[in-house]
């Protein structure tokens, strides 16, 4: 009772951190960015040089980081999935599984290879339930796109064997998790392709960019092609196995990459000063008995950039939101009905409806699906449960022990009122 009365807020200090991929812009992004314009080259396919381009330093990066054959630059996290999902193969009447919980992009993707999205429960981890996902299998189902949510690292082990069993393409979206592992093995590399996103609010930023990087190479060619609308006929030995068609332009610009390679060369160190914010403060509050911190799968491979925990119920988790600002901490729910979260299945209005940019001809209505996915605002009642229960805070690698021990004291605190 007393602690109401209590009102010094436990930080009077801002909150100014900024996000952790453009707080780190400095002299290298400068540097690089300018060496672009001195050079004079500001497209990656020019003549023979390819691999003086940026682009191609940063596809050897990731190449060379995720211990994977094939990488290709491209200009969005939404891109790579596209090309991703184009170069597996999959596209019309083929079903694909999604997680309840992921940007609308990962969806809206699937949709764009004229496939159809079916979406399946995340359990408190807040990434893909590996039983929901076996349950959701039809004849239908070619590909599974496991998201590494806020960083954290899916049940990778399990769902691999799921995709085994039943012959299941896995293309992993690790647009959230860049830098991030799994029992070892880099995020991206564990499944049959990985896509990147390098937009700002990711861990390390271009503005915008992305990047596939896949060790089969059919799907690597069908990418290519489908990357550039010309790229099959610029070089016929590399394509001389696979198929031509249409393709988009998905290009990644010079500036774009020289940004992206600035920033890309920090991950390791980007990452290991967030786990070490994160390890104090998950030490420090991890006793809490009115708490139940998020499950990750491997605590080792997790960026740590987001804090999660879970209350007994929707009402405490607002209420314990509302004190946690009151005390200074700047951290959110994760389900309201403030504010409709692209991130959540329920309001991905054109999915939910079956809306495609022609009304006659969509993924769910054309002659070659054979399938009968329904979508309803009750689905994945798992999903909402955790969302409604989570309380999220954002962490910086540029944060203090100081600052770090005003997280754990205002939890603490407000917990304490429970
Ligand atoms: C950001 C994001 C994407 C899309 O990346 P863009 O670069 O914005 O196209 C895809 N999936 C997830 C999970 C994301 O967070």
């Amino acid at each position: 009772m007393q602690l109401h009365d209590n009102h010094t807020p436990v930080r009077t200090k801002p909150w100014d951190f900024g996000l952790v991929s453009t707080a780190e812009i400095g002299e290298l992004e400068k540097e690089y960015v300018l060496r672009v314009l001195d050079k004079k080259r500001v497209f990656r396919y020019s003549g023979s040089d390819n691999e003086l381009s940026e682009a191609y330093q940063l596809e050897k990066l990731y190449s060379d980081r995720l211990g994977v054959q094939y990488c290709l630059g491209v200009n969005a996290g939404t891109s790579a999935l596209v090309v991703a999902l184009i170069g597996a193969g999959i596209g019309p009447g083929d079903e694909v599984i999604v997680p309840a919980y992921t940007y609308i992009a990962t969806a809206a993707a699937v949709l764009i290879a004229r496939a159809v999205p079916v979406i399946v429960d995340v359990d408190d981890t807040l990434t893909m339930d590996p039983q929901a996902l076996e349950a959701a299998i039809t004849p239908y189902t070619k590909a599974v796109i496991p998201v590494h949510m806020r960083g954290v690292p899916c049940q990778m082990d399990e769902i691999m064997a799921v995709a085994t069993k039943h012959k299941l393409i896995v293309i992993e979206d690790v647009a959230q998790a860049n830098g991030g592992s799994y029992k070892g093995k880099a995020l991206g590399s564990i499944g049959n392709a990985g896509c990147f996103s390098f937009q700002q609010y990711k861990l390390v930023t271009a503005g915008e960019g992305g990047m596939l990087v896949t060790n089969d190479p059919s799907i690597n060619a069908r990418a290519m092609i489908y990357h550039d609308s010309a790229f099959v006929y610029w070089d016929m030995n590399k394509m001389a196995e696979t198929v031509p068609f249409a393709g988009e332009n998905y290009r990644l610009s010079e500036l774009n990459a020289a940004l992206a390679l600035a920033q890309s060369q920090r991950i390791d160190s980007l990452v290991s000063r967030l786990q070490k914010v994160k390890s104090v403060i998950v030490d420090g509050i991890k006793d809490i008995a009115q708490i139940q911190l998020q499950r990750i799968p491997d605590p080792q491979g997790d960026l740590s950039y987001s804090l999660v925990f879970y209350l007994d119920t929707l009402e405490q988790s607002e209420q314990f939101s509302k004190l946690l600002v009151k005390e200074g901490i700047p951290n959110g729910t994760i389900n309201n009905n403030g504010f409709a979260d692209r991130h959540i299945f329920k309001n991905w209005k054109y999915v939910m409806e079956k809306q495609g940019a022609s009304e006659n001809d969509t993924p769910w209505n054309c002659q070659s699906y054979k399938g009968n996915v329904q979508y309803s605002q009750d689905m994945c009642p798992q999903t909402i449960d955790w969302l409604n229960r989570a309380i999220a805070i954002n962490l910086h690698q540029n944060m203090t022990d100081e600052d770090c021990n005003d997280v754990i004291e205002a939890i603490r605190k407000v917990a304490a009122t429970l």
